[in-house]
C-alpha cells in the first residue's frame, strides 16, 4: 500500500487510485495499460493538450540552462519574456506582473497588494467583499474569501470575517448588484469575484452585463475590483479572458491553470500602476512583502513563455470556437439532465436533486466513470466537461456515451 496522502480523497472508503504513466493530447494511460479520456483537464489546467511537443521542448531545454534563481532583486529572461507576453495580450491597464506558484497564491497576493494599496493612501481599509458559492483556492486567506461549507469548517476559527453578496442567479441580479453598491458604499478594500463563472461553486454561470455592472459600482466607490480569471482565464470561456465578454478591466487580476498550458506549478498576479506605485517608495519598510523560495522558476516560465508563443502562432481561439461548438452539439442531445448550461469550452448540468457537494450520487458517479476510463469529477451532482482543447470529436461522443449510459443506469 502506498503511504501517499491524496487531496481531496477519503481513503477511509478505499477507492481504487489508478495510476497514471504518461499523458498525450486529451489522454492519460494508466501502469496497468489503459487508455483514459481526460474530460476535465486534470483539473482545470490543461488547456492545448497533455505533453504539448512546444511546451515539453522548452521545458527540457530550460532545465539544462538555468533551474533555478533567486528572484528577490535578481532577474532572468524567461521570467521578461512573460512579462512581456502578457502585458501584450491582457488588458493595457494592468502594467505589472507578480509572480507566485498557485491560483490560491496569487490570491493571497492580490488580498495583500490590495490592502498594501490602501495603506499607502494613509486610508487604511481591510474590509473584502466576496461573492456567494465563490472558490479562490485553500489556503487561508483563499478560503476566508470563499463560501464557507464543508471543505473549510474545521477551519473556521482561522478564517477572517468578509462580506458577501448574493451570487446572482437568473432572475435574481438587481438583489446582487445592489448589495454590491451597499457594501460598496460602507467602504471597502476591494470585491473579489470569478468573471462569469463560477467554478468550484458548481459551475454557476452569471451574465456578462452583470459582471460589467459590479465593475462600474467598484469603480464608482474606488473599492479594487480583482478578477480571480485562474480557471477562466486561456479561453475556458470562448474569450482569452472572461472578463473581455464584459468589455472590463479589473484593477488586479489573478492567473494561474493553464498559464503554462498545465505543464508546470505557476501563477501571477497582474496589477494596475497606481495598485504597482503604493508601494513604490525610497523607504524599504514600504516595499511589498511578498515572497516564496520559487518564485518565477525559470523553468516554469519557460513553460508560460512556450504557452504564449502558442497562444501568438497557433489558432488557439479557433480552436476553442470549434470544441465550444461540438460541446453544443453534444449538450444538446442529452436527456435527462437539469439546467444544461454552456459556455465557451464548458459544459454543465446537474443529474441529481440538488443535494450539493456530498450528494450520494457523486462517488457512484466517479466509480462509474472509472469503470469506463473516462476522467469525470461531479461537484456534488452538477457534472461538467471541459476537456483540453485538442480533444477529437471521437473522445468528445465517447464522453457522451457515458454520461448517458450513467443516467439511463441511475434511472
Ligand atoms: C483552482 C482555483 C484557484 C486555486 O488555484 P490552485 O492552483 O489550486 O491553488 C483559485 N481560484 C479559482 C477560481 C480556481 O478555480
Amino acid at each position: 500500500m502506498s503511504s501517499v496522502w491524496h487531496p481531496f480523497t477519503q481513503h477511509g472508503l478505499r477507492e481504487p487510485i489508478p495510476c497514471v504513466a504518461r499523458a498525450e493530447g486529451a489522454a492519460l494511460f494508466t501502469t496497468d495499460g489503459r487508455r483514459v479520456i481526460d474530460a476535465i483537464s486534470s483539473w482545470w489546467v490543461t488547456t492545448h493538450g497533455h505533453a504539448h511537443p512546444r511546451i515539453a521542448a522548452a521545458i527540457r531545454e530550460q532545465a539544462g540552462r538555468l533551474d533555478q534563481m533567486i528572484f528577490a532583486g535578481w532577474t532572468h529572461e524567461p521570467a521578461k519574456e512573460v512579462a512581456a507576453g502578457l502585458r501584450a495580450i491582457m488588458p493595457a491597464s494592468l502594467t505589472r506582473v507578480f509572480f507566485s506558484d498557485s491560483g490560491s497564491t496569487s490570491v493571497e497576493v492580490a488580498l495583500k497588494m490590495a490592502l498594501g494599496y490602501w495603506l499607502a493612501r494613509a486610508e487604511p481599509r481591510h474590509r473584502i467583499l466576496v461573492m456567494e458559492h465563490g472558490y479562490h483556492g485553500d489556503t487561508i486567506g483563499a478560503m476566508s474569501v470563499g463560501q464557507r461549507g464543508v471543505f473549510n469548517r474545521a477551519y473556521a476559527p482561522l478564517l477572517f470575517d468578509v462580506e458577501t453578496i448574493p451570487y446572482p442567479a437568473a432572475g435574481a441580479e438587481q438583489g446582487t448588484l445592489d448589495a454590491l453598491e451597499r457594501a460598496c458604499a460602507g467602504g471597502a478594500a476591494a470585491f473579489i469575484v470569478e468573471p462569469l463563472v463560477l467554478g468550484a461553486g458548481g459551475m454557476l454561470f452569471y451574465a456578462p452585463e452583470v459582471l460589467a455592472q459590479m465593475r462600474a459600482i467598484c469603480a464608482r466607490h474606488g473599492v479594487l475590483f480583482i478578477a480571480d480569471e485562474v480557471m477562466t482565464g486561456w479561453g475556458r470561456t470562448g474569450t482569452l479572458l472572461a472578463c473581455e465578454q464584459a468589455g472590463i478591466e479589473p484593477d488586479i487580476l489573478c492567473l494561474s491553470k493553464g498559464l503554462t498550458g498545465g505543464a508546470l506549478p505557476l501563477a501571477v498576479t497582474m496589477a494596475s500602476e497606481p495598485i504597482f506605485d503604493a508601494h513604490w517608495s525610497t523607504d524599504r519598510g514600504r516595499m511589498f512583502f511578498h515572497s516564496s523560495s520559487y518564485t518565477a522558476n525559470p523553468i516554469a516560465c519557460a513553460a508560460a513563455a512556450a504557452n504564449l508563443a502558442i497562444w501568438r502562432e497557433e489558432p488557439v481561439r479557433e480552436r476553442v470556437a470549434r470544441l465550444g461548438e461540438a460541446q453544443a452539439r453534444r449538450l444538446a442531445a442529452l436527456e435527462g439532465v437539469r439546467n444544461a448550461r454552456r459556455l465557451g469550452t464548458i459544459a454543465a448540468f446537474e443529474v441529481g436533486a440538488g443535494e450539493g457537494y456530498l450528494a450520494d450520487i457523486a462517488p457512484r458517479l466517479l466509480a462509474f466513470f472509472r469503470d469506463r476510463d473516462v476522467l469525470l469529477r461531479p461537484l456534488g451532482d452538477t457534472l461538467y466537461v471541459m476537456p483540453p482543447y485538442c480533444i477529437d470529436d471521437t473522445d468528445l461522443e465517447r464522453i457522451y456515451f457515458v454520461i448517458a449510459e450513467a443516467i439511463a443506469a441511475k434511472r
